[in-house]
C-alpha cells in the first residue's frame, strides 16, 4: 500500500496536475482576448448621413468613372487619353472639392492627383489616404456585361476597377464632397493621393507624389491604401466575416536564370544540354521550397487576434500558438493561398529554350518570381537560391528586387491602426478586425519616408468567389457595398479628427 500510494502520489498526480494546468492555460488564453478600446460617447461625433438622392447620385458618379478606360497595358503603355479624361471628369462631378478654399489640388506626373485638405487645427499631424485610378486591361470576352459599360444588374455594378481600385478613388472624393456640402471642415489636415500607374509599379504617380510631399517636409501620422478587405468565408473555420488590415507587404525578386553551352547537332548530343541543366536547376528550386517561417512574421498575430472567432476546437489551437505553431504551420502550407502567407514563394514564370528538333540549343533561360516573407530579405533569399541550385553553370541575374515592407504597428496605442479599426467597426456592424500580410504590392511602399504607419485596407466585402474577379472576369461591386465604401471614408475622415486615442485597455486595467 505504502509503495503503491507513493507511486501514485509521486508519479501519476504530477503529470495529471501538469495536464490540468495546461488545459487551464489553454482555455484562459482562448477566452481572454483584450478587445478594442472603449471610445467615450461623443468622440469624433458629428455623424453625416446621406439622403436617398445623394446615395443614388454616388453610384451614377462611380459608373461614369468606370466607363473611362484608364488602362495600364504595360510599363510604357497606358491609355493616356482616358487618363486625361478622368481629370476632366472629377473636376466636373466634384465641384465642391475643386472650388473649396481650404483644399489645394495638384496634378502630378501629368495624370496623378494630390489633394491637400487644410484642417482647422494645424496642431494635429496630418494623415493621408491613397487609391489608384488606373486598371488592368479587360476585353469584352468572358464578361457577362462589358467591362467598361458599368451596367447595373441585379444590384451589382459590373466593371473593371469597381473593386480595384477606382471604387475607392471615387468613393474617397465622394465622401469629401458630401462633407463639404454639409459645410463640415475637418479639424485634422489630410492628403488624398490618387496614382495613375499603380498597376505598373507606381514609379511615376505615387513615387512623385511622395517625393513632392517629402520636399515640403511633410510627415504623416498614418497612411491608408488598398490591400486587404472584409473577408466573408475566405478563411476556413471562421464563423463570421472579419476585416483584415494589411500591416506589411511581401517583398519580391524577379530572377533570370540562364545557361550557355556549345551549340551542336542532335545526332551527337553532349551528356547534358543547356535545357537539361536549366530544367534541373528550376526543378531543384521547386522541390526545395523556402523555409516555412510561420511564427517569425506578423501572420501569427493575425491568427492570435482572430482566435476566438474560430469554432471549437480550432479556437483553442489558435489561442495557443505557443504550443500549436508547428501543427498550424504545416496545415497552412497545404493550400496555395495560405502557403503564400507562411513562406517566401517560388514561382517559375517563364522558360525559353530551343528552336529546332535537330539543333542542340546554345542557351536556355528562365524567369523565377519570388515573393519574400516579412521575416526574410532579398540577400537571404538569394543565398538560399544559389545554394539550392548549386551549379555554377547557371547564371543568376537579379532584376526588380525589394525587401518586404516594415511591419506597421498595430497595438492599442497605434493611432492610425485604431482609427481604421474603429471606422471598420462603426460602418460594418462591429466585425472583428485583425492585422494581416499583403501578398501583393501597393502604391503605399513609395511613402516609407513619410510614415511607418501604413494600413492597407479596401472597404469592400469579399466572398471566396469574388477573389478571382479582381484582375479577372466580371469584376463587380454591389450598390450596397459601394454605399458602405463611401460611408467608410466619410467616417474615417470624421474619426481621424479626434486629438488622441482613448486610454488602452491594458492601462485601464492597471489603474
Ligand atoms: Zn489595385
Amino acid at each position: 500500500m505504502g509503495r503503491c500510494s507513493r507511486c501514485a502520489r509521486g508519479l501519476l498526480p504530477l503529470p495529471l496536475a501538469g495536464l490540468g494546468l495546461l488545459v487551464a492555460v489553454l482555455l484562459l488564453r482562448t477566452y481572454s482576448s483584450p478587445g478594442p478600446p472603449d471610445w467615450a460617447p461623443g468622440e469624433g461625433e458629428q455623424r453625416e448621413e446621406a439622403s436617398a438622392e445623394e446615395r443614388a447620385r454616388w453610384k451614377e458618379v462611380l459608373k461614369g468613372a468606370i466607363r473611362i478606360p484608364t488602362v495600364s497595358f504595360s510599363e510604357d503603355e497606358q491609355n493616356t487619353t482616358a487618363l486625361g479624361e478622368f481629370t476632366e471628369y472629377i473636376r466636373k462631378v466634384f465641384p465642391g472639392i475643386f472650388s473649396c478654399s481650404f483644399i489645394q489640388h495638384e496634378i502630378i506626373a501629368d495624370y496623378s492627383h494630390l489633394f491637400t485638405v487644410q484642417g482647422s487645427n494645424p496642431q494635429l499631424e496630418p494623415y493621408m489616404m491613397l487609391a489608384h485610378l488606373d486598371v488592368v486591361p479587360a476585353s469584352d470576352e468572358g464578361w457577362d456585361h462589358p467591362p467598361f459599360s458599368a451596367q447595373e444588374v441585379g444590384g451589382y455594378i459590373y466593371g473593371r476597377g469597381t473593386l480595384d481600385n477606382k471604387g475607392s478613388a471615387i468613393g474617397l472624393l465622394q465622401a469629401l464632397e458630401l462633407l463639404l456640402k454639409r459645410k463640415h471642415r475637418p479639424r485634422r489636415s489630410f492628403y488624398v493621393g490618387l496614382g495613375h500607374d499603380e498597376e505598373i509599379s507606381g514609379q511615376k504617380g505615387a513615387r512623385r507624389i511622395a517625393a513632392k510631399l517629402e520636399s515640403r517636409g511633410a510627415r504623416l501620422s498614418f497612411l491608408t491604401d488598398e490591400g486587404l478587405a472584409i473577408l466573408d468565408g475566405v478563411i476556413q473555420g471562421l464563423s463570421r466575416p472579419i476585416a483584415m488590415v494589411g500591416t506589411t507587404e511581401k517583398g519580391a525578386i524577379t530572377l533570370a536564370l540562364s545557361v550557355e553551352t556549345q551549340p551542336g547537332h542532335s545526332s551527337m548530343p553532349p551528356r547534358e544540354t543547356s535545357i537539361g541543366i536549366l530544367a534541373a536547376a528550376v526543378s531543384r528550386l521547386e522541390q526545395n521550397p523556402m523555409p516555412n517561417l510561420f511564427g517569425s512574421g506578423p501572420e501569427k498575430a493575425s491568427f492570435e487576434q482572430l482566435a476566438s472567432e474560430f469554432s471549437f476546437p480550432i479556437n483553442v489551437i489558435m489561442s495557443n500558438l505557443w504550443l500549436f505553431s508547428p501543427l498550424v504551420s504545416r496545415i497552412l502550407e497545404r493550400k496555395a493561398s495560405s502557403n503564400a502567407i507562411v513562406r517566401t514563394t517560388t514561382a517559375v514564370a517563364m522558360f525559353h529554350a530551343g528552336v529546332k528538333s535537330n539543333i542542340i540549343p546554345p542557351s536556355a533561360g528562365a524567369t523565377v518570381n519570388f515573393r519574400i516573407h516579412p521575416a526574410q530579405t532579398v540577400d537571404e533569399v538569394m543565398d538560399i537560391v544559389t545554394h539550392t541550385i548549386g551549379d555554377k553553370r547557371v547564371q543568376l541575374t537579379v532584376g526588380n528586387a525589394f525587401n518586404p515592407l516594415p511591419v506597421s504597428p498595430y497595438d492599442e496605442k497605434s493611432f492610425g491602426y485604431q482609427i481604421v479599426g474603429r471606422t471598420i467597426r462603426d460602418v460594418f456592424s462591429d466585425i472583428p478586425v485583425a492585422p494581416g500580410v499583403c501578398v501583393g504590392n501597393t502604391d503605399s511602399r513609395h511613402y516609407l519616408n513619410l510614415t511607418r504607419n501604413i494600413y492597407r485596407f479596401s472597404p469592400i466585402w469579399l466572398k471566396p468567389e469574388d477573389l478571382s474577379r479582381i484582375h479577372g472576369l466580371n469584376e463587380r461591386i454591389s450598390v450596397q457595398s459601394y454605399e458602405l465604401l463611401v460611408q467608410f471614408y466619410l467616417r474615417l475622415i470624421q474619426n481621424a479628427d479626434v486629438e488622441a486615442l482613448p486610454m488602452p485597455h491594458s492601462e485601464v486595467h492597471e489603474l
